[in-house]
């Protein structure tokens, strides 16, 4: 029976609740056919992007992230422009093909100005050979249509979860939180050109196998080109860690994780999918499992060192003290070791953005 679902060509709702449903060794199974559709379709390549964690100044209160306004513990910071252009001078020169600049949510003529500036003073410096990934947030359609013009063709813009109970459990009820201002950003976002990525996290408290079905066919519907989706792991500095005892073990988060990296491929057999660093702090070999469960993406952290610890979404987040030269050429060994190849100097765009393309 599982045999034959797996070898479908499509796969309704009730197929994919059926994937994440499964139980011990069927689990592996799964995954094993994952990897043979991500080997026939996109390859065993890894693409690089190298992360840059700009700023942790956030306008938002997301009840599960560390960074949230309210906290008041955390250490602010924003990296300076020249910080920022050693980063991707770095990633440019060890051959990354790609950066990611991730930032707290600001929504501002300064920070729209900000972004644009770092974005031409990047390509100005490296020949215009690195592809930019922007995960900053909900912007109007006017900055999102600015910071493509500015040399951004990717944009991350995560919904969570899309289970509406779900996601306003999670955000405070007010206008700057609202769900249809996500969805509305994902929309404009299309228009504006990009490849568009989005992504959930696995295992919030309350949530279901169903939930999580709906959240991979949503993202069929919304015909994305990337995905970065991860566990949900608790910080204790949030509102949502109170419910902290309803959720799965770390263990069955982890497993669902790489059932949803699996059940994706199988689904959208073409996009770019990452392998999230929040796997690597449930197992240390997460990175990989990743991988060979169907994602085809890693984001080697270049945030500087001493800021790293100040951008913790949530607890344990790995390679808080690792520098990132170390950390990339240890990344190209445990890649190799489990049979994927790094595909350097080249900017990975996503398959199914250029089929759309024609
Ligand atoms: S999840 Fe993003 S938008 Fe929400 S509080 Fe954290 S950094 Fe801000």
């Amino acid at each position: 029976m599982l045999n034959q679902l797996l070898k479908q060509p499509s796969f309704s709702r009730d197929n994919m609740i059926s994937l994440l449903s499964v139980k011990g060794d069927d689990t592996q199974k799964v995954l094993n056919r994952a990897l043979e559709v991500k080997a026939a379709t996109v390859g065993r390549n890894v693409y690089l992007r190298g992360l840059i964690e700009l700023s942790n100044v956030c306008a938002k209160d997301c009840y599960y992230c560390g960074i949230r306004k309210a906290n008041s513990r955390v250490h602010r910071y924003t990296l300076t422009d020249e910080e920022v252009f050693q980063a991707a001078d770095f990633a440019w020169r060890k051959g990354f093909g790609s950066l990611v600049i991730q930032s707290g949510e600001l929504s501002s003529p300064g920070f729209a100005s900000h972004i644009e500036r770092l974005l031409k003073g990047i390509h100005q410096r490296t020949n215009a050979e690195l592809s930019v990934t922007l995960s900053c947030g909900e912007q109007p359609y006017e900055v999102f249509k600015r910071w493509h013009e500015a040399g951004a063709h990717r944009y991350l813009l995560r919904i969570e979860t899309t289970n509406r109970a779900l996601y306003d459990q999670i955000h405070p009820q007010n206008p700057l939180h609202a769900y249809a201002k996500r969805i509305e950003a994902l929309e404009d976002l299309r228009k504006a050109g990009y490849q568009v990525g989005t992504g959930v996290m696995i295992g919030l408290p309350g949530q279901t196998i169903a939930d999580l079905a709906d959240d991979l066919i949503f993202f069929k519907s919304l015909d994305v080109d990337m995905v970065g989706m991860g566990p949900y792991i608790e910080h204790a500095e949030t509102p949502l860690f109170e419910k902290f005892m309803l959720l799965w073990p770390a263990a069955e988060r982890f497993r669902m994780s790489l059932l949803m990296i699996a059940g994706l491929r199988l689904l959208m057999p073409d996009i770019n999918m990452a392998s999230s660093t929040a796997l690597e702090t449930l197992d240390p070999l997460g990175r990989q499992s990743g991988l060979l469960a169907g994602a085809n993406v890693v984001m080697p952290n270049l945030t500087p060192v001493i800021n790293r610890i100040n951008y913790q979404l949530y607890n344990n987040k790995p390679n808080l003290d690792k520098d990132p030269a170390l950390s990339t050429s240890s990344l190209n060994e445990v890649i190799e070791a489990i049979g994927e190849k790094i595909c350097y100097f080249e900017p990975g765009t996503s398959r199914h953005f250029l089929k759309r393309q024609g």
